[in-house]
């Protein structure tokens, strides 16, 4: 086939191409859409939207998140390009993009893989009606987790609200078809629409390129056989560093759980929780912005910014909360046990909004993933499902005792700890502890009269 540019259209060749639409799927190997895209008998055009309805709203100019799908891009772009294609970018709102791409190509099939946001299932079910309306078949494809929507619930078709039942199901339903490769990798040579369009700079879009947020998804089988002694040492690389490629689909799931079976359960069940909050957030949308649990809604926040700042700042003078946000600003990640730690004294020891926290984690981490951070505050706050009793109040010194003793992590991240400069605390832990319980406890009682 011919090399056609674009511009030219490939209306005048009267091609008619399958489009495989990459969303959070940015790999070639082991891609369940694209692995159908390539066996729908027609050459294959790959498409990649920079989502302006997501952009937009994204403050930061140099954010991490758009600085690594654009080294993905590259990644993909460079590959293909060796199989005579390219990638094609687009960038705008999905839904006009659509609209002139059907002008510019004929299209015969529209490939996908599935996406359970909120957002995210909006914005197909629009594409999918204009697509429809031109008579044109848009097909989705599980790719992101291994089970979705409702192939894990109870016998009587509710949803699971905790999670040992639903990882237990989840477990007895796992069968090596589940977690086979799909072998789309193989399948290229051939089969790609013989496009030629340059990948366009970040400057474009009005954002800064950063080569340092993309490390190669490595999986250390040594890391992983021992992760249980080490997960929850945030000193340590005890953990598998693996959040943002499963967040873009630069790695595949199935892959890391046909791994995890063979190297550790442990590990296997962080994955299944990674799946539990995403059937959470599917079943129950309404978390976005709401507690899981309604009583919850009657605790009333503290709204103090000033206190918000500090602890955005890693100033609030507890090392571990201060070490763990400085982490997180200044590298786009933060260790698990620490996650936990920061959000417990965000929603416990100054009483703010979870929803503030939600949200600033949600600006700043590399890994971002709705459903995941939701879950994970809600958890903190103690009003999401399966979530830890609001009594339970994190003790910062004694998690620094357990999981930091020599506090390395600290040093590391909090070198004047010791120092004038640093804070006195922006609370006393029992204080704090007394009126976050009792706050709770009296609005949930109210709740209940
Ligand atoms: C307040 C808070 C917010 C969080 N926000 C996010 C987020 O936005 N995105 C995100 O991917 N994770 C989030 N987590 C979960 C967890 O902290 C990260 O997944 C983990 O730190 C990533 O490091 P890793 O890849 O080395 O994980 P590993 O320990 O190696 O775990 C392997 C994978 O399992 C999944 N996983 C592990 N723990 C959890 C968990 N508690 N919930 C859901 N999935 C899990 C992740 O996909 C992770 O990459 C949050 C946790 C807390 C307490």
């Amino acid at each position: 086939m011919l090399p056609v540019h674009p511009s030219q259209g490939n209306k005048m060749a009267q091609n008619t191409v399958t489009v495989f639409w990459f969303r959070r799927d940015l790999r070639l190997e082991d891609n369940a859409g694209l692995y159908h895209a390539l066996h729908s008998g027609a050459p294959v055009l790959p498409l990649f939207i920079f989502d302006l309805e997501i952009l937009d709203k994204l403050r930061d100019r140099s954010d991490r998140r758009v600085a690594f799908i654009h080294i993905a891009l590259q990644r993909l772009h460079h590959v293909l390009k060796n199989h005579g294609s390219t990638l094609l970018v687009k960038i705008g709102r999905p839904l006009e993009i659509w609209q002139k791409l059907l002008s510019e190509y004929s299209v015969g099939q529209v490939y996908t893989n599935e996406d359970y946001e909120p957002d995210a299932i909006r914005r197909d079910e629009q594409v999918g009606a204009l697509l429809q309306s031109h008579g044109i078949p848009f097909h989705s494809s599980k790719d992101q987790v291994i089970f979705a929507r409702h192939q894990v619930v109870k016998e009587n078709g509710a949803p699971y609200t905790v999670y040992t039942p639903y990882k237990n199901k989840w477990l007895s339903h796992l069968t090596p078809e589940d977690i086979a490769p799909c072998n789309s990798q193989d399948h290229l040579q051939g089969m790609l629409f013989q496009v030629t369009s340059p990948l366009p700079p970040l400057s474009g879009i009005g954002f800064k390129e950063n080569n340092a947020v993309f490390s190669e998804p490595l999986l250390d089988e040594q890391r992983i056989r021992i992760y249980h002694q080490q997960r929850d040492i945030p000193a340590v690389a005890g953990t598998s560093r693996l959040s943002e490629h499963l967040r873009f689909g630069t790695v595949s799931i199935r892959h890391l759980v046909r791994q995890a079976r063979e190297w550790n359960q442990i590990w296997l069940q962080e994955l299944i929780w990674r799946e539990f909050f995403s059937q959470i957030l599917y079943h129950f949308p309404q978390v976005v912005d709401q507690p899981f649990k309604k009583a919850y809604a009657a605790v009333p926040w503290r709204e103090d910014k000033t206190e918000f700042n500090r602890w955005c700042e890693g100033q609030t003078g507890y090392p571990i909360v201060d070490a763990g946000m400085r982490e997180l600003n200044q590298t786009g990640f933060m260790h698990n046990r620490v996650r936990m730690i920061t959000a417990s004294f965000l929603c416990k020891h100054l009483l703010l909004p979870w929803l503030w926290g939600e949200r600033y984690f949600a600006e700043k981490l590399l890994d971002y993933d709705l459903a995941s951070n939701n879950g994970n505050w809600q958890w903190a706050a103690g009003c999401g499902c399966d979530a830890a009793p609001y009594f339970r109040v994190f003790n910062p010194d004694l998690q620094t005792q357990k999981f930091d003793p020599q506090r390395r992590y600290i040093k590391r991240w909090v070198p004047e700890v010791d120092t004038a400069a640093y804070p006195k605390p922006m609370v006393n832990h029992t204080a704090a502890r007394i009126r976050a319980i009792s706050t709770y406890r009296q609005a949930l009682a109210d709740k209940k009269t």
